[in-house]
């Protein structure tokens, strides 16, 4: 009796195993169509100045169009497709199509999030590269969100690529400032341009005091090592008060705008022209 219990709950795991599996290997096909097909979209999510009422950039972020399950937000892809591998073909659809969409907002930058996984590929700076050249598009205008993980695995080659994409003119920026464990040895040896405060410290800030003294601290020790610092997140008129006031550089969060279809920042930057103009 016991013995046979154990073979029939093996079995239920394995069955389960191979459930877990098989739906693996279904959605990774369906993302892989998405990415051949046209399921991606890219949103795009202004980024303002902080001293004046002005969009400075816009951050390209990915979207599945599901035919069934609507719209996904890459917080539940883009995990999976790096496991996959096919955060490759996706990552450079995604730099293609934010490098073909952004030459019609001249004079702004437009933000690209790059996987780790990308990153660590030898020849990321030369696809970065053909990109650039096969869509025509100004590489000072470019600028690549790097996270820790990009630098922990191999150091001195992530240093290496860095400095080839500076010196090709692309900006770079720390992602996710302050959610890693070592951000602050990272600041002084990698050459980025900007670092973005996490979204989970402006979230807590309200609640706990401690929170507004990290983002001083970050706001003035990214200002003391001339980087550009940029808050995301910020969803309440406090919270761009205390970042002003703290001299934070660029506000990116819903109280400002939400992401949106490129033909949405047409509409809102035509908008904002006229009423400039007015
Ligand atoms: P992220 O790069 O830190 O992007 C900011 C995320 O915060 C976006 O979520 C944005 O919609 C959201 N956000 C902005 N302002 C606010 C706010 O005021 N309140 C709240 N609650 N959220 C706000 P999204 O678009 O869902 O993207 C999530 C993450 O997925 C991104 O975080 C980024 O890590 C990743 N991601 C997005 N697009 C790409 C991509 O093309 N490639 C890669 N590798 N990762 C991507
Ligand atoms: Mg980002
Ligand atoms: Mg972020
Ligand atoms: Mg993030």
């Amino acid at each position: 009796q016991a013995k046979n219990d154990g073979r029939n709950r093996h079995s239920f795991f394995e069955r389960r195993m191979d459930e877990a599996i098989r739906m693996r290997k279904l959605v990774a096909d369906d993302l892989r169509d998405a990415i051949t097909g046209d399921g991606l979209e890219l949103h795009y999510q202004p980024i303002f100045a902080a001293d004046r009422d002005e969009v400075v950039a816009l951050e390209a972020l990915v979207r599945w169009r599901h035919p069934e399950k609507g719209l996904i937000p890459p917080d539940r892809f883009v995990a999976m497709a790096e496991q996959s591998g096919l955060i490759l073909p996706l990552g450079d659809w995604v730099l293609r199509r934010a490098c073909n969409d952004a030459r019609r907002w001249p004079g702004l930058r437009v933000a690209v999030n790059v996987s780790p996984i990308q990153f660590r590929q030898r020849d990321y700076v030369e696809t970065v590269g053909r990109i650039l050249e096969e869509t025509g598009f100004d590489p000072t205008r470019l600028e690549l969100e790097l996270t820790e993980g990009v630098v922990v695995e191999d150091a001195d080659a992530a240093e290496a690529a860095m400095m080839r994409l500076r010196a090709k003119g692309v900006n770079l920026a720390l992602d996710d400032f302050g959610t890693g464990y070592s951000s602050l040895i990272y600041l002084r040896r990698f050459a980025f341009d900007k670092i973005k405060i996490d979204r989970s410290f402006l979230e807590s800030m309200e609640a706990t005091g401690e929170s507004a003294i990290l983002v001083h601290s970050i706001v003035h020790l990214g200002r003391a090592l001339g980087l550009t610092v940029t808050a995301e997140g910020v969803e309440t008129r406090e919270q761009q008060r205390f970042l002003q006031a703290l001299g934070c550089h660029q506000l990116q969060g819903y109280l400002l705008a939400r992401p949106m279809p490129a033909s949405d920042i047409d509409a809102l930057l035509s908008a904002r022209r006229h009423a400039g103009a007015a």
